[in-house]
């Protein structure tokens, strides 16, 4: 049985990345590059103006004040074609490009301007307010490295570049199976014993968060031709998500069937908790996770395992949530073996994290979840944990402060 880094590391092995392809740049959004992208021109283009204000000699300011005789006027999106000669200034908006001869530029609010002079009673330094071209980006700079997340500053970028098309990988279609004869659709009427099949609804807006399209398949029952059907349609998608079923129950079918159609299992069963029974296989480059059933395991165990893999699926470079210390502040213990998951709140306070438990941590219970912050990684070998002692979190979930 694999340690969980063990595990995790024999998952992303086995992920091999899609295909790349071009999309509009709106569809580019929470999307790896597939290839460097490098600037195609200097940005700022030429010399510009960063106030609205003149545009000078700084040369003819070196005794002030000096009273400067107004030669043109130029707007942003509008060239001087002409020099500025000695003596003069030329009234400029932000953005416009720098007229010829002229070296500064002085804000409006520090002049005194009439209908054809402008007087100035301030140091002019050269270069002042003057954004030089290139200065952000020199042509054949690389500014998106491939793999990288597309975020509204790479499209900004893109967009400044006039990259109306842009190379992505390819977002992968993921088949989701559920499985078991208690389950029953969303919509259905409740009947004593059944539970609703929320976990096909988690995993698919856990997808969605990664730009993953969900491809819902529905329900196996605890039968070998229904397993057969739906799990043989799972592994034409890209990946294949099953939950439940993958215990050592007598009705747990799923490793069985998947085995029968061709997928090779790499492991089952993980040193972790909870998400224990997980197992993993593939099927040519189709990888396939069987996660445990219960709700709670069934997220923690796409966090870990799933969520990492179809990014890098995707041809994200960056796939796994960082590490931060928070303090514990009430102990814990544990049985030596598993890394345990432990569902935490999580407060900054003096410049430290503080991580408390978000309540019972039995996997049976979901509202826990929905209080956590991040999730907490207690060390295998670990069996007591103190209060004021330092632990590995994760920030599952961004978290917004109200407005006071
Ligand atoms: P199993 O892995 O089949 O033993 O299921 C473990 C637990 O997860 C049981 O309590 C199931 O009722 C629950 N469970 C299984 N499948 C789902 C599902 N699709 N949605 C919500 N809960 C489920
Ligand atoms: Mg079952």
């Amino acid at each position: 049985m694999p340690a969980f880094e063990e595990a995790r590391s024999i998952v992303l092995e086995n992920i091999i990345p899609l295909e790349s392809q071009l999309v509009p740049l709106h569809n580019a959004l929470g999307r790896a590059a597939a290839e460097d992208i490098a600037a195609a021109w200097d940005m700022p283009a030429c010399d510009n103006s960063a106030m609205d204000g003149f545009a000078v000699r700084a040369d003819d300011c070196r005794s002030l004040p000096v009273t400067l005789r107004i030669s043109g006027y130029l707007p942003a999106g509008e060239t001087a074609t002409e020099g500025v000669e000695a003596g003069c200034a030329v009234k400029i908006m932000t953005g416009a490009p720098i007229p010829p001869g002229c070296d500064a530029v002085v804000p409006v609010e520090e002049t005194e301007e009439t209908s054809d002079t402008v007087t100035l009673t301030r140091t002019v330094s050269p270069g002042q307010h003057i954004r030089l071209k290139g200065e952000d980006v020199a042509a054949g700079t690389l500014f998106l490295a491939a793999g990288r997340r597309i975020g509204p500053p790479e499209i900004s970028m893109l967009a400044s570049f006039g990259k109306a098309l842009v190379p992505v990988h390819r977002r992968a279609r993921v088949g989701i199976v559920s499985t078991g004869d208690e389950l029953l659709e969303l919509g259905a009427a409740p009947r004593p014993g059944a539970i609703i099949n929320s976990n096909a609804h988690a995993l698919a807006a856990a997808l969605r968060e990664i730009g993953a399209e969900p491809v819902l398949l529905g329900i196996a029952r605890d039968n070998l031709e229904s397993h057969r059907e739906k799990l043989s349609a799972g592994l034409s998608c890209d990946a294949l998500i099953t939950s439940a079923g993958v215990s050592a129950g007598d009705r747990d079918l799923v490793r069985d069937v998947l085995a029968e159609l061709g997928v090779e299992q790499l492991f089952w069963k993980v040193e972790m908790k909870p998400g224990h029974p997980t197992a993993f296989g593939r099927k040519g480059n189709v990888p396939v996770f069987s996660l445990p059933g219960n709700p709670v395991s069934t997220m923690v165990t796409f966090e870990q395992f799933v969520r990492p893999a179809l990014l890098k699926m995707m041809g994200h470079t960056r796939i796994v949530r960082p590490l931060l210390k928070a303090v514990l502040t009430e102990g814990v213990k544990k049985k030596a073996g598993r890394v345990h998951f432990v569902r935490v709140e999580v407060e900054a306070r003096d410049g430290r994290l503080y991580a408390r438990s978000a309540g019972d941590q039995n996997t049976g219970i979901l509202n826990t979840m929905l209080r956590a912050d991040a999730i907490a990684m207690l060390p295998a070998d670990r069996t007591a944990i103190a209060a004021g002692e330092e632990v590995n979190i994760q920030l599952v979930r961004e978290r917004l402060i109200s407005y006071e």
